[in-house]
């Protein structure tokens, strides 16, 4: 069946397809993550509003049984200051990769798009990229089926407390009970204390969410590790990423 819809859509990539053509990703606001094709992409007028992360109101043509086809689009954001800067361009390539992979093909996931759509946006307004990649990490983990507690003792259900994480146990640990799991993460409890705050944020919050750099660091290594227990997906976006921190340096302009 093939029908034709208006709604916002936020391109995740594309790829070259037979000589002339392409193939676009696109997560729909109202139709889920789908592929259309563009024929002589190059020459098309849709050409400016194929490129990753540009966010547009499209008009499309819905295939259920194959490829879709981009009909005509308005109001297109192409995120300017996101893509003029190497760091915040790779992390948002990063949080976009990050919604492809958690979603299936043509599922319907509004608030994951609005959540895309709103990490972007934040990003372009120059918000600390890093913190909300990081709280964009925590928030995505329930769509890969991980459930993990930042909040309360698994023992003694306490709230409050400086406590670590237990990876055997999916949750924290309150100091009377860290000897449950003598592999405990050993983290610091003001990391523990801002994943719980990640879990639940709210956007209103985020601008005045301000972390010093070795905070940021132990974040980054224990979401990595988080990763790689429960998600075990390895991103090329992601890898990226990493390779930035060791000429990173380098790189950044002196403040
Ligand atoms: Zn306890």
């Amino acid at each position: 069946m093939i029908e034709s819809i208006s709604s916002k859509g936020i391109v995740l990539y594309n790829r070259n397809f037979r000589e002339h053509d392409k193939l676009v990703k696109i997560f729909t606001e109202k139709s889920g993550k789908r592929m259309f094709f563009v024929k002589h992409a190059t020459n098309s007028k849709l050409s400016p509003v194929i490129q990753p992360l540009v966010l547009a109101d499209f008009l499309l043509k819905i295939n259920d049984d194959g490829l879709s086809y981009i009909e005509d689009y308005h109001d297109v954001s192409s995120f300017q200051a996101i893509n003029s800067d190497l760091f915040t361009m790779s992390y948002a390539t990063y949080v976009a990769a990050l919604a492809d992979a958690s979603l299936e093909d043509n599922r319907y996931d509004p608030a994951l798009f609005a959540f895309l759509q709103k990490t972007l946006e934040l990003m372009e307004q120059g918000l600390d990229y890093e913190v909300l990649t990081n709280i964009f990490e925590i928030q995505i983990l329930s769509r890969f089926g991980v459930s993990l507690n930042f909040h309360e003792c698994c023992f003694c259900h306490r709230v409050g407390l400086p406590f670590d994480f237990s990876f055997r146990f999916g949750g924290v640990l309150c100091p009377e009970h860290y000897q449950e799991d003598s592999y405990r993460a050993c983290l610091h409890p003001n990391v523990v204390f801002l994943l719980d705050q990640f879990q639940a944020v709210e956007f209103q919050e985020l601008e005045k969410i301000s972390l010093n750099p070795e905070l940021k660091k132990a974040l980054r290594m224990v979401i990595d590790q988080i990763y790689e227990e429960y998600v075990g997906i390895h991103l090329k976006a992601k890898k990226f990423i990493d390779s930035l921190g060791d000429w990173g340096s380098i790189l950044k302009e002196p403040e």
